[in-house]
């Protein structure tokens, strides 16, 4: 579904960055895992079998580094999977502004540096966009509104791209993941009130494995989806059905 292709995925080290660059090796794109930290995305690309570039996504020139060393590598580029995120509890009252510009810095901006370095190799590889929002992109998450802000954002500008470069045949998604298993997650999800509040709200009942969410990553940047721009697909078990 992906041969000859090459991709890049932020926070591919671990989660649902990993599950994506493994589904994309699966179906054989070549894939530049990137993240913060050196060592596990070091580890994770020498497990996976691929590339790896060091980028911190809230530093621009380090998103243009990290897009040039794979053109530099590879010869093209036909997807950027902007994945890498941090979650955030706290209201606005109890958050420091820090935090608040800490928190949209990675997941917001990291998502506009990410699309707008690589959009000059999209276009000529009419490639796509496939960003990581969340559902608290598109409902309220109760007591996290820096990260709700943010992936709100991610979801709109998400929209913006797929209709401003729709001419040069680029084309953006989102996929918006619901409660998964991941290092995000683990100390949310080992108290079993928030456990049990997950659950109820998802009416699968459960929680999603990395595997569950990079299906439809793949997907949505193989031919199979040429005419989906514009996107915002909740894979969240029902939470956003009701
Ligand atoms: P995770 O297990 O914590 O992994 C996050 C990845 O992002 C790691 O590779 C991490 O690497 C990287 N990262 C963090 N900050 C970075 C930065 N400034 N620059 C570059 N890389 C950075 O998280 P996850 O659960 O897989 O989440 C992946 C994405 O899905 C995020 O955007 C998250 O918001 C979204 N999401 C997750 C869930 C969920 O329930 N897990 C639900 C909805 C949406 P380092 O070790 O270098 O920090």
């Amino acid at each position: 579904m992906l041969d000859d292709t090459v991709a890049i995925v932020t926070g591919g080290s671990t989660g649902i960055g990993k599950a994506i660059a493994e589904k994309y090796l699966e179906h054989g794109a070549d894939v530049v895992v990137s993240n913060r930290t050196e060592e596990s995305g070091r580890e994770t690309a020498e497990e996976l079998g691929c590339e790896y570039v060091q980028c911190d996504v809230s530093e621009y020139d380090q998103v243009e580094t990290l897009i040039e060393a794979t053109v530099e590598e590879f010869g093209r580029l036909d997807t950027i999977v902007n994945n890498a995120g941090i979650g955030h509890a706290a209201s606005l009252e109890e958050m420091s502004i820090e935090d608040w510009q800490r928190v949209l810095r990675v997941n917001l901006d990291g998502v506009m540096y990410g699309s707008r370095a690589a959009l000059p190799h999209l276009k000529e590889t009419e490639g796509s966009i496939v960003n990581v929002a969340s559902i608290y992109g598109l409902v309220a998450g109760p007591g996290a509104p820096a990260y709700s802000a943010a992936k709100g954002g991610v979801v709109n500008l998400t929209r913006e791209i797929a209709v401003d470069y729709a001419s040069a045949n680029v084309r953006a998604n989102c996929i918006c993941p619901g409660f998964v298993e991941t290092p995000m997650t683990d100390d949310y999800l080992e108290q079993d009130q928030f456990y049990e509040f997950v659950r109820g709200e998802t009416p699968l009942g459960r929680v999603a494995q990395p595997e569950e969410i990079s299906g439809i990553a793949a997907f949505l940047a193989s031919e199979e989806a040429s005419y989906i721009t514009g996107a915002n697909i909740p894979v969240d078990g029902g939470w956003t059905a009701h």
